[in-house]
């Protein structure tokens, strides 16, 4: 494909997804393996939150984007706890805190920046062994541990669903985790306002809107197969 035709592609692929979103929801374009010129497109046709989920990799992507201003950064992938320093560094969101460990590392990290990360807690909603994250009893278990972390701004839950279910499954796997945050939200008597809601990719963005997202992470449907 042309420049210019991957660019039209983009920016149609783009503008059909964003016409589906209530106004209450961001689309995340999720960028790993995404050039820069296709990234400049979509900043083109109006993407101002783009996705990584490897901090070396949204490091070099953004010094090539330093001249985009108004670009928010986040991150989405499993953060090592020797990439920690950078993710809260370089990224405004860390969609993917998913140890008690590590929030209260980016903690201690956060107490040196001048804003507060913006953080969701990553459930697995369903089990699922080859994904990080806690369950939701694991949650609710450890959630008053959140409280000392104050200098994280902690902004709502992430979850990704397992592969295979029917359409019925993540629709009410999705619900399960809106309803997980209310109930976290009242375990704390609001301290935490576990208000955003990070789900939803290609496969099932829809699914996760209807069911309330509030961030849809989406990749492969706006730049194509990785
Ligand atoms: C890659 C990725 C996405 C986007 O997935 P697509 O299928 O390309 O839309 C969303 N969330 C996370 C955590 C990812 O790693």
């Amino acid at each position: 494909m042309t420049d210019s035709g991957r660019a039209v592609t983009i920016a149609n692929r783009i503008a059909a997804i964003s016409q589906q979103l209530p106004p209450q929801t961001r689309l995340v374009a999720v960028t790993k393996k995404v050039s820069i010129a296709s990234m400049r497109q979509a900043y083109q046709a109006g993407i101002r939150n783009f996705g990584e989920s490897r901090i070396q990799e949204l490091e070099e992507k953004q010094a090539e984007l330093e001249d985009l201003r108004d670009v928010t950064w986040h991150f989405i992938g499993h953060l090592q706890r020797n990439k920690a320093k950078q993710a809260v560094e370089l990224c405004e969101w860390i969609h993917s805190v998913d140890s008690l460990a590590l929030a209260h590392r980016l903690n201690r990290l956060a107490a040196d920046r001048p804003q507060r990360p913006k953080i969701c807690l990553q459930v697995k909603i369903l089990d699922d062994p080859s994904k990080y994250g806690w369950s939701a009893t694991g949650l609710k278990a450890e959630l008053s541990e959140f409280l000392q972390c104050k200098n994280l701004d902690i902004q709502g839950l992430m979850t990704i669903l397992p592969l295979g279910l029917s359409e019925a499954q993540q629709l009410a796997a999705f619900e399960q985790t809106r309803i997980l945050s209310e109930q976290l939200t009242q375990q704390t008597d609001k301290v935490l306002n576990l208000k955003e809601l990070s789900m939803g990719m290609s496969g099932d963005y829809q699914l996760a809107i209807q069911a309330g997202a509030t961030l849809v992470r989406v990749g492969r449907l706006i730049f194509g197969e990785r």
